[in-house]
C-alpha cells in the first residue's frame, strides 16, 4: 500500500465512520487518529519520533511509537512530513542538549507555517529542565519525563486533538513501559527493559537525577515478557537497565534473586538464541553473574563494562566504588570463566583534576586489557552534579588532546582483536542488507562485532561466516553452506 502525505484528501470510506472506539489504557479516544476537516476531508494524522543518547531511550521511543500507532497515528518518513513531532531527548552531554537545541529550532519554525502541528518533548532533558522548558521553547505544547510513557496518550488527546498546549505530564508516578504497546524495528531482536533509575552517585552523572532511584521490574513480569516475545519470533534479546547487574536487591524482602538469576531464566525461555545486557556496573559483577554467563548457552560471549577512568585516585573522586586493580582483577575472573569474551567499555577523559599522569594510567588500562572497542567521553560537566562544581575543570584543549590519544589508542587495539578472528567460522544473526552495500548481507557476531559478508540469508536467520577481513569496527566474510556428503 502507498504511503499518503499529510493532508492529501480520500473518500472517508463507510468503515472508518467510527465515532467511538474501546478505551485504549485507560481512556477513550474519539475517532482515533482521524480528523473530520471543515472541508469534508478526511486526514490521516502521522507522527516522527527523534531519539537521543542511550539504548533505553530507544527502547522507550519503541514504546512511544506503538502508543501514538495504537492511538491510529500512522509513522510519517521524516519530522517535515509529520502532525505530531516527539522528541526523546538526553542530557547526558552537553552535546545532545545541544543537537535537540537545532532540531527544535527547525521544528519551531515549521510550527509558525503549520500551527496545528504539535511538539512533545521527553526524555531527560525534558526531565532536567522541568521548571524551564516551556520558557526556553514556547512552542512545545507537551512535556514528559523519561517513566510517564504510559500516560503520553492522555496528554496528547485522542489522536492528537484536543492537546492541552503546554501541560507538563509528569505530576504522575514512574511506571514500566513493558505494557504498552511496542514499534520493534525488527521481529527477532528485542530489548527488555527489566529495571529503572540508578542507586549509585557517580559525581559526574545526571541519570540518578533524571531517572530517579532503581526499581526492579518484578521477575514473573520479565519473564512474561520474555517468553510472549519468543512467541513472536524473538531470538535476541537486549535486557536493560542503568545498572543492569543490580537487579533484585530491591525486591530482595519479598523476592530473593539477583541478575544471575534472571540470566538463568530468560536462557530457559524456548526460542530465545541469544541474549545481551546492558549496561552492567564492575561493582556489582559477583559471581553468580559471571557463572550464568559461562553456563547458560544464550548468553553472549561480551561484557560491556564501563571502566570510566583507569587512576584510582579519579575513580574515587567519580565515586565509582572500585579501583583500577578491582577492576582488573574482574576482567582476569570474566576472561577465565567465558573463553573468548569480547570486552568493551565506556571511558571519560578531562574529569576534574585529571592530570597528564591520571590519563596515562587509563591508556595503560585500557592496552592492559585489550578492548574490543569503547565510547569515548570527554567530561561534560551538567548541572546539579557535584563534579561540576569542582575546582580544576580541565582545559578544553587538553581533553581534546587526550580524547585523540584514547581514541586512537582503542582503535589500534580494536582493529588488532579483529585481526584475530580472521581465519574463523563466527555465527551472525543476519540483520538484513548492508547500509553501504545493498549486496552484501549485515549482522553480528555472538561477540557483537558487525560483519558484512556475501551470502544469502534473510534477516532473522543464524548463519556461519567465514571471516576473511577486518576493521577496528568490522569483519567481513564469505557465508558457509553446510552441504550434505
Ligand atoms: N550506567 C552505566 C554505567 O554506569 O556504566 C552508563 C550510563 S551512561 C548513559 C553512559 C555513559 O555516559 C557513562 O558510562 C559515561 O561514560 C558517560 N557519561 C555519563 N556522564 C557523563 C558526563 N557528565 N560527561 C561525559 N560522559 C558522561
Ligand atoms: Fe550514571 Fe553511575 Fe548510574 Fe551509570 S551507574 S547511570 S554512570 S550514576
Amino acid at each position: 500500500m502507498s504511503k499518503r502525505s499529510v493532508g492529501e484528501s480520500l473518500e472517508p470510506p463507510e468503515a472508518l465512520r467510527i465515532e467511538f472506539v474501546p478505551a485504549v489504557h485507560g481512556f477513550s479516544l474519539p475517532a482515533i487518529g482521524l480528523a473530520y476537516t471543515s472541508t469534508m476531508q478526511w486526514m490521516f494524522r502521522r507522527y516522527h519520533v527523534t531519539t537521543f543518547g542511550c539504548q533505553m531511550n530507544a527502547h522507550d521511543s519503541e514504546r512511544i511509537k506503538g502508543m501514538l500507532e495504537e492511538l491510529g497515528l500512522g509513522e510519517a518518513a521524516s519530522q517535515a512530513e509529520a502532525d505530531i513531532v516527539v522528541f526523546n531527548t538526553c542530557t547526558i552531554r552537553e552535546k545532545p542538549d545541544t543537537k535537540f537545541a537545532a532540531y527544535m529550532g527547525e521544528a519551531a519554525a515549521r510550527k509558525r507555517e503549520r500551527p496545528e502541528m504539535i511538539i512533545a518533548v521527553g526524555g531527560c532533558y525534558a526531565e532536567a529542565q522541568r521548571e524551564r522548558l516551556f520558557s526556553l521553547y514556547p512552542d512545545v505544547d507537551v512535556a514528559f519525563g523519561p517513566g510517564t510513557i504510559p500516560h503520553l496518550g492522555e496528554w496528547l488527546g485522542a489522536g492528537g486533538f484536543g492537546v492541552e498546549r503546554g501541560a507538563w505530564g509528569t505530576g504522575v508516578e514512574r511506571e514500566f513501559a513493558a505494557t504498552l504497546p511496542m514499534h520493534r524495528e525488527r521481529r527477532f531482536q528485542a530489548w527488555v527493559q527489566i529495571s529503572m533509575g540508578c542507586n549509585s552517585t557517580c559525581s559526574y552523572c545526571i541519570v540518578p537525577a533524571v531517572r530517579g532511584r532503581e526499581v526492579s521490574r518484578r521477575p514473573g513480569d520479565v519473564l512474561a515478557e520474555v517468553t510472549h516475545l519468543a512467541q513472536q519470533g524473538v531470538r535476541e534479546l537486549t535486557l536493560l537497565g542503568q545498572n543492569v547487574n543490580s537487579w533484585g536487591r530491591d525486591l530482595l524482602p519479598e523476592i530473593h534473586t539477583e541478575f544471575g538469576e534472571l540470566l538463568r531464566a530468560c536462557d530457559a525461555v524456548e526460542g530465545i538464541e541469544r541474549i545481551r545486557f546492558t549496561s552492567p556496573h564492575p561493582k556489582d559483577f559477583r559471581r553468580p553473574v559471571i557463572e550464568a554467563m559461562a553456563e547458560c548457552a544464550a548468553v553472549c560471549e561480551h561484557a560491556h563494562l564501563p571502566l570510566q577512568s583507569g587512576a584510582t585516585r579519579i575513580l574515587k573522586m567519580m565515586r565509582r566504588t572500585y579501583s583500577r586493580e578491582r577492576y582488573l582483577k574482574l576482567v582476569g575472573e570474566l576472561r577465565a570463566a567465558i573463553p573468548d569474551l569480547a570486552l568493551t567499555t565506556d571511558i571519560i577523559v578531562g574529569f576534574p583534576g585529571e592530570t597528564e599522569d591520571d590519563f596515562r594510567e587509563t591508556l595503560a588500562v585500557v592496552e592492559e586489557v585489550g578492548f574490543d572497542g569503547a565510547f569515548t567521553f570527554v567530561y561534560s560537566p551538567r548541572a546539579g552534579t557535584d563534579a561540576a562544581a569542582m575546582a580544576d575543570q580541565i582545559p578544553d584543549e587538553i581533553k581534546r588532546d587526550r580524547i585523540e590519544r584514547l581514541v586512537e589508542l582503542v582503535q589500534r587495539l580494536a582493529a588488532e582483536r579483529n585481526q584475530e578472528r580472521i581465519g574463523r567460522v563466527e555465527e551472525v544473526l543476519v540483520e538484513g542488507p548492508s547500509r553501504t552495500d545493498p549486496s552484501v548481507l549485515r549482522g553480528r557476531t555472538r561477540r557483537n562485532t558487525t560483519v558484512n559478508f556475501t551470502g544469502a540469508a534473510a534477516a532473522g536467520e543464524l548463519v556461519d561466516v567465514l571471516i576473511d577481513r577486518a576493521s577496528s569496527t568490522t569483519l567481513g566474510g564469505v557465508q558457509q553452506i553446510a552441504v550434505a556428503v
